[in-house]
Order: structure tokens, then C-alpha cells, then sequence
């Protein structure tokens, strides 16, 4: 039997993982990727203030795994009838596959917004976004991030960090369509992000949907912003080898029998009938019960037996956590908090995620960067 896992994101590395220790040996896991490394996407906004972090959260992929072939190629489609994926250097056969090929950033045909921004998925539009927003530090001017997703807010935070620390005479400007930021997420944790993004001097303007751009100024439903620097977080939408789409799934987070879809790149509904958010948190999470859903349907084909029903779902977050610069916010059930204690836990579960996955220098590293931001830890 070969398994196919495309995408070494959160939800590929998680999956794959897990069925390198449960499998038996002569189960085929295959892991295709484009990229040679794994990204810890959810810390690439500190990359625009800190460069040296790019090596701390591109982990390579050779390490990670000990048994899978790991396949560096592009996937161009994902045929689920014929059980192909086919690659910019030829096909692959499957019994089952994972598509985990996470999201692209959406514009929404939005007149030209694509053409004057810079997104933030890779570890070259951090680069880039440094590269624009550097010389800024000296001239002075203003840079406006668009969409106050859980990207957008720590691309904003993490950029008045960085005019702070220069003592530069930068604008940052964060907008977003809907009447809060983090607009997905529960009322106290906006509150307490929009607190700590005002305080950090973020100019955060809601009600204010982006209509269209030029070269150096945005429309939006709040008046026209001129601005020297666009970075736009506004949308996600389904990879390319996916049409584009993010398919909806229900919670057994299956496209079809043989063929599961995890993390960003569908639309998941849990149990309850709760929309799945589009988060590294939800990734790593449904990774684990499609781990146990093919180790399940494994057991069974070794047995001659018919599948046994998909494992199911559930989405019960244990919180949110967002840096905004070097302050954080922490949602704990309940609870909110703010500052060293929330920076510090951040600093954890990136920490504990990292040796999760076997990067244990790396998870070093990041507590290091992390802390040391801050100046919570001596670098000397
Ligand atoms: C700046 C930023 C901050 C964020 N902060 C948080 C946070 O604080 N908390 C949180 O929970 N989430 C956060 N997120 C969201 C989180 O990073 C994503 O939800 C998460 O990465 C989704 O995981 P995934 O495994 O579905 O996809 P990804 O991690 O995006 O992995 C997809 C993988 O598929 C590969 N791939 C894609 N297309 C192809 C192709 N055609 N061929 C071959 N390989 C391909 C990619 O190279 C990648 O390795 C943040 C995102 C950003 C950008």
C-alpha cells in the first residue's frame, strides 16, 4: 500500500510523523513537497525585523522524517478519481493521500491590490516586505497592512516594533473590512489584541474594506490612505493544484474514501457543525485524527476487513496566542492576558511544537529569538 502526503506544512509533517511510528514497514509513505524545508509560518512576521530567524523556523525536511521518501516537486493536480497526484516531474499512484497543501493569499479581484502589495506566506515575501519597509526607517512614511487576521496583526505589531526600535518616524497602519480585528476570534481576545496594538502605536482602522489601490494610494470604505508600503493579509484561498478551491469537508476530513484533506486547504466543519479556522492550531490537530483514521483503515486492509469508519473531528481549541511586537496576547479558556506572561507562553508553544516535531535546536533558537526580543533573556 502507498500513502501519499502532499504538503510538509503543520498538517503533512504532523500526518506523516505519526504514521512513520504506527505503520508497518511495508506501508509506502511518500511526502511530497516544492520546498525542501519545513516553514513555522506562524512566527514569518518576525522574520521582517529579525532576518537571522529565516534559519531558525525553515526546518529541513531530510530531518524531520526517517522512513518516508521525501519528493521535492511542485504538485501541478490531484486527480482523486484516478488516485494520482501528478508533479511537475512526473506522477504518483495512490491508496490514499493527504492533501495538505495549506492556502494561497486571496484578492478577491480586488483592482490592483495584488499588483502593489506584498503577501506574507513565504520566507521571501518577509524578505521583501524588509527590503521595501528598510529604507522607510530613514525617510519616514507609511506602511499599511491590510486584513486584521491573525497575520495582518502580527505583520503589524512586529513592523511598529521595528519603527520603535529605530526610532523612526514610521506609520503603521493596520485596516480591516469588519468592525473588529481578529474578527474570527472571541470578543475578549480582540478587545485585548486591539488594546495592545494601539498601545504599540498601530493605527488600527475598522469598517475600512480595501475597494481598490494604485501606486501610491489605497481606496477603502474609511476614505483614501496614501502609503509608501502595502502588505496585504486580507484572504486565503485554496492552493493552485486544488483549482484554487479550499473544498469543503465535514469531520471526517475526507474529499472521498481515499482521499483526506487536512489543514488550510479545505473548508472543515468539526462534529458540531463548528467551521474549522483556518490556523496552524487546526492543521496539527486534524492531522492527528486523519493519523488515526489511516493507521485504522491499515489495520483493517492487512485484515481483509471494509474500512472502518473515519475517526471524526472536534474543534475544542485550548485558546489563541498572538504576538503583537514584543508584546503578546493569550487567550486560556476563559482568560486573557497580556504581556510577559502571554509572550513567555507563546514563546512555549512554538518551543513545544518545534521539539514536537523533532527540532529541538530550532526550538531552542525560537525561545531565544523570542525571549531576547522582548528582552526577557540576556544575549550576552
Ligand atoms: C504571518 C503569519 C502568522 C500566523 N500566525 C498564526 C498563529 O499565531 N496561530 C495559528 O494557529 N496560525 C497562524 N497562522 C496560520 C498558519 O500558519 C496556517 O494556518 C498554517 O500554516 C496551515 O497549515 P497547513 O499545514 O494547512 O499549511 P502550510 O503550513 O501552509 O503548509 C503547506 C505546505 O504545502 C506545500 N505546498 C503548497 N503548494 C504546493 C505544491 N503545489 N506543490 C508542492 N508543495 C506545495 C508548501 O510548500 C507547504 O510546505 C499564521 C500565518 C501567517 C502567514
Amino acid at each position: 500500500m502507498r500513502i501519499v502526503v502532499c504538503g510538509a506544512g503543520y498538517a503533512g509533517v504532523t500526518l506523516a510523523r505519526s504514521l512513520e511510528r504506527r505503520l508497518p514497514e511495508d506501508v509506502e509513505l511518500v511526502v511530497v513537497d516544492e520546498r525542501p524545508y519545513h516553514l513555522i509560518q506562524h512566527e514569518l512576521h518576525r522574520v521582517i525585523r529579525r532576518p537571522g530567524l529565516a534559519d531558525v523556523i525553515a526546518v529541513p525536511l531530510d530531518s524531520l522524517f526517517e522512513r518516508a521518501t521525501v519528493r521535492e516537486t511542485r504538485i501541478e493536480a490531484i486527480d482523486a478519481d484516478e488516485r494520482v497526484v501528478r508533479c511537475a516531474d512526473g506522477e504518483i499512484r495512490y491508496d490514499y493521500a493527504a492533501i495538505c497543501l495549506g492556502a494561497e493569499t486571496a484578492y478577491y479581484g480586488l483592482p490592483g491590490v495584488e499588483e502593489h502589495s506584498i503577501p506574507l506566506k513565504r520566507l521571501e515575501h518577509a524578505t521583501e516586505i524588509r527590503k521595501r519597509v528598510l529604507p522607510l526607517l530613514d525617510s519616514g512614511g507609511r506602511v499599511v497592512v491590510g486584513g486584521a487576521g491573525l497575520s495582518g496583526v502580527q505583520v503589524a505589531g512586529e513592523l511598529a516594533a521595528l519603527a520603535r526600535e529605530e526610532d523612526a518616524p514610521l506609520e503603521v497602519t493596520l485596516l480591516e473590512r469588519l468592525d473588529s480585528v481578529a474578527p474570527n476570534f472571541p470578543e475578549n481576545f480582540r478587545t485585548a489584541v486591539t488594546q495592545e496594538l494601539t498601545e504599540r502605536g498601530v493605527d488600527v482602522r475598522t469598517r475600512a474594506a480595501v475597494r481598490r489601490t494604485t501606486a501610491d494610494v489605497i481606496e477603502t470604505d474609511d476614505g483614501p490612505i496614501p502609503y509608501d508600503a502595502f502588505v496585504w493579509t486580507g484572504g486565503i484561498r485554496g492552493p493552485g493544484a486544488l483549482c484554487e478551491r479550499r473544498p469543503p469537508v465535514r469531520s471526517d476530513l475526507r474529499l472521498d474514501a481515499r482521499t483526506f484533506v487536512v489543514g488550510d486547504a479545505a473548508k472543515a466543519v468539526d462534529r458540531d457543525g463548528e467551521a474549522v479556522p483556518a490556523s496552524a492550531q487546526a492543521a496539527i490537530r486534524e492531522a492527528r485524527v486523519v493519523a488515526d483514521s489511516l493507521v485504522g483503515i491499515v489495520e483493517s486492509w492487512d485484515a481483509g476487513g471494509f474500512g472502518p469508519r473515519p475517526e471524526r473531528f472536534g474543534f475544542d481549541s485550548p485558546g489563541w496566542l498572538v504576538s503583537v511586537g514584543d508584546g503578546a496576547v493569550a487567550q486560556v479558556g476563559p482568560s486573557v492576558l497580556r504581556g510577559r506572561a502571554a509572550l513567555a507562553l507563546k514563546a512555549s508553544v512554538g518551543a513545544g511544537y518545534l521539539s514536537s516535531v523533532g527540532a529541538v535546536r530550532n526550538a531552542v533558537d525560537l525561545v531565544d529569538e523570542e525571549l531576547g526580543i522582548a528582552g526577557l533573556v540576556d544575549r550576552d
